[in-house]
């Protein structure tokens, strides 16, 4: 058995592509996607990764930004990429759909508590029972119960969002309002003319909470959707060190250090892993932030689509490669890679 654990975005899309007939995966929650906590922005660049999204799971879309300065001040700026705003507790069931239509098997409502290892397998603790597994994935968000007993867990740190559902005064439909000075930043998205996506984020302090209050005066709140983010941490082991325990999505860390969106970021991990174990972790730390922006733009276009599903699968640089034969504004991201990999040798 392969025993995915966590049913979030990263670990259904890993459990839809892993080629194993026998993949499990364990989540805790009564019913995948719920509670949310999540603003559900996409930019179009996830087809690349994952194929169409259904219309039905776009809310809204977003276009422009206002960036609204404390005293009242104001301007607007158009986005180079439309930003989808997801239905995210229906997004993650469609990803469910994903894996369970390649024969996955879900355990709702069943917790992972640890493993033991037996020779080269493991047996797996469950809050209902233990299950012989050959390959273990973490993909069990920022507290990684995986992470902790594989000793993966590093010294990882988190920021808060702070969020609620609301309606929400004077919102522009397709238009995402900044307030600048709130938070690291703070955000209202409209899902329409009268409720929006409303937040802020940073470390959880007490100037965090007076920010979000300041931005919620006036607003009627629906539902609190807050949640923990973690901070990226480029040294953190992706791979139980000559094991089958990997982590990938936020209990990997796998998050964006300017926005902290993370379902991007988990979808293209659980790809590379699906597509090469051995390669994955070497793959996954060799890469900037801004070369996997890069890559993930180069898979939006179709003719690449075709490569990356027939490339070699022992060697993710052979696949870069034939990427590179392909789409000459690659060869820069090869060679990025390339002296990425070199420094962190000499490192
Ligand atoms: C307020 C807020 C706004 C955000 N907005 C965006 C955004 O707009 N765009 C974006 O890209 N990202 C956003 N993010 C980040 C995004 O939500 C995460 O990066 C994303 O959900 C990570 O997906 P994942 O599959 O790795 O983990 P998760 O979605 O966290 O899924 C992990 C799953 O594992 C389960 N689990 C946990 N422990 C166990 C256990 N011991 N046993 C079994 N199951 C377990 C959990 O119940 C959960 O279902 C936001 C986060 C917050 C808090």
């Amino acid at each position: 058995m392969i025993a995915v654990i966590g049913a979030g975005p990263a670990g259904c899309y890993f459990a839809s592509l892993e080629k194993s007939s026998d993949v499990h995966i364990f989540e805790d929650h009564a019913q995948v996607g719920m509670p949310v906590s999540c603003t559900g922005i996409l930019t179009d660049s996830v087809h690349g990764v994952i194929g169409d999204i259904p219309e039905e799971l776009i809310v809204s879309r977003i276009r422009k930004f206002k960036l609204v300065a404390p005293g009242g001040r104001s301007m607007y700026v158009d986005l180079d990429k439309v930003n989808m705003i997801l239905d995210r507790a229906a997004f993650d069931r469609f990803m469910l759909r994903k894996a369970l239509d390649s024969g996955a098997s879900l355990h709702l409502g069943e917790r992972f508590e640890g493993y033991e290892r037996r020779g080269a397998s493991y047996v797996v603790k469950t809050s209902r029972g233990r299950y012989d597994a050959e390959m273990i994935v973490g993909a069990d968000g920022p507290f990684s119960a995986v992470a902790q007993a594989a000793d993966l867990y590093g010294s990882r740190s988190f920021v808060t969002g702070l969020q609620a559902r609301c309606v929400f005064p004077g919102l522009e439909v397709g238009v995402t309002e900044i307030r600048l000075t709130l938070g690291e930043f703070s955000w209202v998205v409209p899902e329409n003319d009268t409720i929006a996506r409303v937040g802020v984020i940073g470390p959880d302090t007490q100037a965090l909470r007076r920010d979000y209050a300041r931005l919620l005066d006036g607003a009627q709140v629906l539902e609190d959707q807050s949640g923990v983010i973690p901070v990226y941490d480029p040294h953190l082991r992706l791979r139980k060190p000559g094991e089958s325990v990997f982590l990938i999505g936020d209990a990997a860390t796998q998050v964006k250090a300017t926005t902290y969106g993370g379902i991007i970021y988990g979808l293209l991990a659980a790809r590379y892993l699906a597509e090469d174990r051995e390669g994955y972790e070497r793959l996954m730390n060799a890469m900037t932030e801004e070369q996997a922006d890069e890559l993930i733009d180069i898979f939006e276009k179709n003719r690449n689509k075709q490569i990356i599903a027939t490339h070699d699968r022992d060697f993710p640089s052979k696949f870069i490669v034939q990427l590179l034969m392909k789409e000459t504004k690659l060869w820069k991201l090869g060679f990025g890679l390339l002296k990425n990999r070199l420094a962190g040798k000499q490192a």
